[in-house]
């Protein structure tokens, strides 16, 4: 009987990741189709200073306008990341309009502060990938010192650590910053930190979460928020949702934070109505 029912469970098993499969295949060729149409575009969620309540940046966000299916986020599509064609298509695709989404808030006087863009591991297998996303910000005419690029630890793992590093190295130089993402899940070893131009860590919303009621995750953003401070660096704290949450954060001395109690990502064209009336009605309560 019991051999039955392992038997039983391999087919579920194996039924279950040729469907997984299947459908990364489907997305892949839906996504390609979606970028040749021209229907996916950045969300910009802001990132509030802790200390000053005023809005500090944006990160770009991929989202896709299916005809179809509505306003998608990457619950749907996320998993073209891992594919290097695709991630350096979309990745592309959300620079080269966050680029020019920048170029005309600051012709409009308007002040968008550090906009982010994300990069995945497979958009490292681009050895040119520095020198594409510099010319891209020429092309919109913004400077390099406006953007910054968020990286998970997963890109210094492997194979291509000294591409990484080179491209790193590249874009840090050219005065772009540098964001560790989703910081202290996955492989964090603190040597990343020594290693690369890192200049802001992002705290990952799974510590955020429980910051209320878990001491011990309340003591891993603390320790993570006094590394970055003793490294210099910035730290943002992502996904967070309520008033106590920003208020221990800010106690606990991190600099910026992001997430639903502020906003979710938005539009392009709603952010220049965002950054006036964040200014106009000076949100300063956290602070
Ligand atoms: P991430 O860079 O860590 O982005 C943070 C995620 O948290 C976003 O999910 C954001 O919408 C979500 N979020 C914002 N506020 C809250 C909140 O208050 N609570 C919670 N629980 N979540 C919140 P999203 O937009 O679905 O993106 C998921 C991931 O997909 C991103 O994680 C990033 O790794 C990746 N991604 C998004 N756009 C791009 C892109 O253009 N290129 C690449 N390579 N990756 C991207
Ligand atoms: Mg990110
Ligand atoms: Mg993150
Ligand atoms: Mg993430």
């Amino acid at each position: 009987r019991a051999k039955e029912q392992g038997r039983g469970q391999t087919a579920v098993y194996t039924s279950a990741a040729r469907a997984a499969m299947e459908r990364r295949v489907t997305i892949a060729r839906e996504v390609r189709e979606g970028l040749a149409a021209r229907q996916f575009r950045p969300g910009y969620q802001p990132r509030i200073s802790l200390k000053t309540g005023r809005i500090a940046g944006f990160e770009a966000l991929a989202r896709w306008q299916h005809p179809a299916k509505g306003l998608l986020s990457p619950d749907y599509f996320g998993s073209v990341f891992a594919e290097h064609e695709l991630s350096i298509a979309l990745g592309e695709e959300v620079i080269r309009q966050a680029a020019a989404d920048v170029r005309s808030w600051l012709d409009q006087g308007l002040e968008c502060g550090l906009v982010a863009v994300n990069l995945s591991s497979a958009d490292f297998s681009d050895p040119g990938l520095a020198v594409r996303i510099l010319r891209m910000l020429e092309e919109a005419g913004v400077h390099p010192a406006c953007f910054e690029v968020e990286v998970t630890e997963t890109v210094f793992l492997g194979r291509r650590t000294a591409t990484a590093s080179s491209i790193l190295n590249e874009l840090h130089k050219a005065g772009v910053s540098i964001a560790l993402d989703d910081f202290g899940t996955g492989f964090t070893s603190l040597t990343h930190l020594k290693q690369y131009p890192v200049d802001h860590i992002k705290i990952d919303q799974s510590f955020v979460q429980n910051l209320i009621d878990d001491r011990v995750d309340a003591a891993i953003v603390t320790a993570i928020v006094n590394l970055g401070h003793a490294m210099g660096l910035h730290t943002t704290a992502e996904g967070v949702e309520t008033i106590e949450q920003a208020e221990r954060l800010r106690k606990a001395g991190c600099d910026f934070a992001q997430g639903r109690l502020y906003a979710e990502p938005r539009s392009g064209a709603e952010v220049p109505r965002i950054i006036r009336s964040w200014s106009s009605d000076r949100r300063t309560s956290m602070g």
